[in-house]
């Protein structure tokens, strides 16, 4: 499989430390790039369209599913929907460059279905992090908080779905160990392109 077919799906729960992570490894690892997903969330202050997402009406996201856009998509807290887009995927592919995708559980399992190159990399954080995380954001309200919380709870049970787990209880050595990671499986990947 060539490397540039390989992606890299970063899953777990809410507050977990996905973002920060995936922001210090594609820093690290240069031939990463990340797919903007498409949501129909409210754009959080700081964020930029086509940037942290592709934020879409209720409306277009259907007549995206419809068009047949979306290599996966779901609906996720309060019925906010998410997918990743084909087209990024694509666009990555076209640079050269492996794909990141930063998923919720149901994501991560399907595109780990779908490619079958697809690494998935299960970030954990102990709940009271998480809660810690999730307040000290304060971008949902407190009812919103609650469900992620929840949520993470039984996601947090689910970490042995996916091929890897790194616990984020300090961003230096999260960072190093899915380095290593992600460098182990882009060196197999080249392995089995040369053989
Ligand atoms: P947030 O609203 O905090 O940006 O994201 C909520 C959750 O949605 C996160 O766990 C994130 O990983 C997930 N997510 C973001 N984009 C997608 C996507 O395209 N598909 C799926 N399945 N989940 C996504």
């Amino acid at each position: 499989m060539a490397a540039s077919r390989r992606v890299f799906v970063i899953t777990g729960p809410s507050g977990a430390g996905k973002g920060t992570l995936i922001r210090e490894l594609v820093e690290r690892v240069p031939e990463l790039e990340v797919a903007v997903s498409a949501t129909t969330r409210a754009q959080r202050p700081g964020e930029e369209d086509g940037r942290e997402y592709w934020f879409l009406t209720e409306a277009e996201f259907v007549e995206r599913i419809a068009a047949g856009d979306f290599l996966e998509h779901v609906e996720y807290v309060l019925g906010k929907r998410y997918g990743s887009l084909q087209s990024e995927l694509d666009r990555i592919a076209g640079h050269g460059r492996v794909c990141v995708l930063e998923l919720e559980l149901e994501g991560a399992e399907r595109v780990e279905r779908e490619i079958p190159g697809a690494v998935t990399i299960f970030i954990a954080a102990e709940v009271p992090e998480l809660e810690r995380r999730l307040k000290e954001r304060a971008t949902e309200s407190t009812g919103e908080i609650g469900e992620r919380i929840q949520l993470a709870r039984r996601q947090l049970e689910q970490a042995h779905l996916f091929r890897y787990m790194v616990r984020n209880d300090d961003v230096r050595r999260a960072t190093e160990v899915l380095v290593s990671i992600v460098e182990t499986e882009l060196e197999i990947a080249a392995t089995m392109v040369d053989a």
